[in-house]
């Protein structure tokens, strides 16, 4: 099998303390051998692949542990194959694919699909995740045992909540024989009925029905209440508000086994977008963009801990669909090619935080929370790397994405800070062409 060396790069590995300039020695898909730049000599195979890495930082291979591949049914909206592309051009190794297919991912015909399709023809590791419920309908438990056996990493019924607390209930009690999260999209339905963006100052101006921030915050609390029940592992997707992460903080300082996820885009945008893009439908998902203040402890929520992962909630749609009236357009975005460069830019160029919380919060902790033992470049593990450069600057243009989906509100922007090259196994799956752009 191949060998690659990936030399002169900052190697930042949080996981093993590491923030160092090492060369790295990659054979038979495992990290073989990491030694100080311009230190004597690695045992280099013949025939090894050298990739310059200098002025880049080298980091365990990012995983996305929120993801929509549309695969099976809705393929006119992404595939297996480009979701895996659009992710490795993103600079992730691994990604978790939410079960909102079509059918649902609810039994083992639809996890063994996934698992088989990623073999087959996927760029990245995939990771399905299982419904709780039949069909996501929140009545009867999914195949959760099935599944969890031909493997998925995690039961959700995200696109929409379990809602049902005593499903709820039997779901974390049945999660614990496994020792797999159960991931919920919180939201309670009758709060936010009808709404299509987030419910306040600008949705009164704008005349759009509103998705209070109290529904996601109703659903945050019955949701810990029952993981405290239960004693079993909670994880809360995109969460949005500022209500929900006091709420997590409190729960974590309790003991509770939960922990959280947020998106770029809630770190980024506010509802101001809605009303400033003159209702862009790439401003409609569900949770909707919030008020500035939420955004502000998101933030926080960042730098003290709070939030365990950031995720992108790719959410691909075709532009049919998505160029509707606001009102009409179905809620989401993608974003596997723009997470990285957009906290990159917004967060750790500006200090908010360091690349090692970076690395923690992008590879480290949704690894870890998923238990797929990614997230670090030790000696021995998994030799997933992802390349990037922080200096790096350009504009995000849609029309480069490998995504089939270009619903994105951040087409035209100018970031600085890309991944450049994704290996994944120990092969180069992807390289950003940068001569010409530099
Ligand atoms: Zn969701």
């Amino acid at each position: 099998m191949a060998s690659l060396l990936i030399k002169g790069g900052r190697v930042i590995d949080p996981a093993t303390r590491t923030d160092a300039a090492l060369d790295l020695l990659l054979v038979d898909g495992r990290v073989a051998e990491r030694r100080p730049t311009g230190q004597g000599k690695a045992a280099v195979p013949p025939g090894t692949r050298v990739l310059d890495a200098s002025g880049r930082w080298v980091c365990p291979g990012l995983v996305d542990m929120h993801v929509h591949l549309r695969e099976p049914g809705q393929e006119h909206k992404e595939t297996i194959e480009t979701g895996t592309r659009a992710a490795a051009a993103g600079g992730f190794t691994s990604i978790a694919c939410m079960p909102n297919t079509t059918p649902w991912n609810d039994g083992l015909s639809v996890t063994e699909y996934i698992v088989a399709e990623a073999r087959r023809k996927g760029v990245v590791r995939v990771f399905p995740i299982g419904c709780v419920s039949k069909s996501g309908e929140g009545k009867e438990l999914a195949e959760i045992g099935d599944m969890a056996r031909s493997g998925v990493v995690a039961v959700s019924d995200d696109g929409r909540p379990v809602g049902n607390t005593y499903l709820l209930r039997m779901a974390m009690e049945y999660t614990k024989i496994f020792d797999i999260p159960l991931i919920d999209h919180c939201e309670d339905k009758d709060l936010s009925a009808g709404g299509v963006m987030h419910e306040g100052y600008v949705s009164t101006l704008l005349g759009l029905q509103g998705m209070p921030g109290a529904a996601e915050e109703v659903a945050v609390a019955s949701d810990l209440a029952v993981a405290g029940l239960t004693g079993g592992r909670l994880h809360l997707a995109h969460l949005s508000t500022r209500g929900s992460l006091e709420k997590v903080r409190q729960a974590k300082r309790e003991g509770l086994r939960v922990t959280c996820e947020v998106t770029p885009h809630h770190l980024v945008l506010t509802d101001q977008a809605v009303a400033e893009s003159e209702f862009d439908p790439n401003t409609k998902m569900n949770p909707p963009l919030r008020r500035e203040e939420d955004r502000r402890a998101l933030i926080e929520g960042l730098r003290d801990g709070t939030i365990d992962a950031i995720a992108s909630d790719h959410a691909p749609h075709h532009m049919d669909e998505k160029l509707q009236e606001f009102d009409e357009a179905p809620f989401g975005i993608i974003g596997l090619e723009t997470s990285v460069p957009l906290i990159l830019d917004r967060f750790v160029r500006t200090g908010i935080i360091q690349p090692a919380r970076f690395v923690e919060l992008m590879s480290v902790n949704p690894s870890g929370i998923l238990g797929i033992g990614k997230g670090t470049l030790a000696v021995g593990a998994d030799a997933d790397v992802t390349l990037i450069d922080p200096e790096l600057e350009r504009p995000v243009d849609v029309a480069q994405f490998r995504s089939k989906s270009r619903n994105c509100p951040f087409h035209g922007w100018t970031l600085r800070g890309w991944p450049v090259a994704t290996v994944v196994g120990g092969r180069l799956v992807h390289e950003l062409q940068t001569a010409a752009i530099r």
